[in-house]
């Protein structure tokens, strides 16, 4: 037996001298925006490597203190000011956030609202305990609806942000992940890295290769654990999804999750998860919680509006509709029986 394992050691070295040496691969864990963000580099020395995975975590940090949608910081600050009807300086990420979420609601034609947050909170999904229900009465619901919030609301001058509506309280979950994935691979990219993943809870940008080969990226069955499909990417590009399984609550054998129409005050119906691929993650992000806004009637419309063309929808009947490029690149787990593939324009 003694032998044996000798034997098996000394092939492994045998098998390993006999190889090129395979570039590093570095995987490291951060956390922030109650999410788990893996970072993987692959061909960058290691101890580089971890320097600029630090310095993501540090910008991280940064972040989660300055746009969470209720823990105190400078979102918070200019939510509460803007409640109270005055005018507040804030700083220039927080501009940009806000420029950035009235581009998505003008092209989304509003179902992307990014000043939802009353909303959000009468539904009890800006807190970070897990919400249990019940939903809010419907008068709360038809209240906040009259007062009509929108991000178009907002003026800026310099740095000091005006609403004409107090109402409007201002939430970037639907964007900001995208916005700081796509930030913390331009960091990684100065230092030298070129090929990566940053993937955000399952929302990722992606660069270059693993070793010469594709990256494999899986997309998640809404109803079961595992993959529905799996993609090989290479390159530069995003890859986000918008599911009705991240945040959510069950009420008298009912489901309400955490993303709301904005025209019914209500969790979006139709559609159990949204996957977009495209090379702007703030932009992907933004479509992939639009789109499952849009459901059935108007997702292929608001997909071309915003300039999206790959697209995988699972609706409440399981069906994947898959927009005819992407149907090209993706491969369905066989268990997966219901499968439509649609142009996105008539
Ligand atoms: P996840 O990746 O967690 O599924 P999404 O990208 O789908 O996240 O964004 C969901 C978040 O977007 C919600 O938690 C909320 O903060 C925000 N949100 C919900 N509904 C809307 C909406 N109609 N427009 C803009 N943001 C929304
Ligand atoms: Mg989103």
């Amino acid at each position: 037996m003694k032998t044996r394992i000798v034997f098996l050691l000394l092939l492994g070295l045998l098998t390993s001298a006999c190889q090129p040496q395979p570039e590093p691969v570095y995987r490291q864990e951060l956390f922030a925006f109650g999410t788990i963000i893996d970072i993987t580099t692959q061909g960058t020395d290691t101890a580089e490597a971890r320097r600029a995975v630090q310095a993501v975590d540090a910008l991280y940090q940064q972040e989660h203190r300055d746009w969470h949608a209720w823990q105190r910081g400078a979102l918070d600050d200019l939510n509460r000011a803007i409640a109270v009807g005055k005018p507040w300086k804030t700083d220039p990420s927080i501009v940009q956030l806000i420029r950035l979420g009235q581009k998505f609601e003008r092209l989304s034609d509003g179902l992307f609202n990014p000043a939802i947050g009353e909303l959000l909170a009468l539904w009890g999904f800006q807190q970070d305990e897990r919400p249990d229900g019940p939903p809010p009465p419907p008068a709360q619901i038809a209240d906040w609806l009259s007062h009509k919030p929108s991000s178009l609301q907002l003026k800026i001058e310099n740095m000091t942000v005006t609403s004409s509506n107090p109402h409007v309280r201002l939430d970037f979950g639907g964007f900001a992940k995208g916005y700081s994935v796509g930030k913390a691979v331009e960091l990684l990219e100065q230092r030298g890295i070129h090929n990566l993943i940053v993937n955000a809870g399952g929302d990722l940008c992606l660069r270059g290769s693993r070793g010469g080969k594709a990256w494999r990226i899986g997309i998640r069955n809404p109803r079961a654990n595992g993959v529905l499909a799996t993609l090989a990417l290479k390159g530069a590009t995003c890859v986000f999804t918008s599911g009705d399984y991240e945040r959510y609550f069950t009420f008298e054998g009912r489901r309400y999750h955490h993303i709301l129409d904005p025209r019914t005050g209500y969790p979006a119906t139709g559609t159990r998860s949204v996957t977009v691929i495209a090379d702007d993650p703030a932009l992907a992000d933004a479509a992939a919680t639009a789109l499952f806004v849009a459901g059935a009637e108007r997702w292929q419309a608001i997909a071309v509006r915003m300039g999206i063309r790959d697209v995988l929808r699972i609706d409440d009947q399981d069906t994947a509709w898959v927009t005819p490029r992407l149907a090209r690149r993706i491969t369905f787990d066989p268990a997966w029986k219901s499968i439509r593939i649609v142009p996105l324009e008539p």
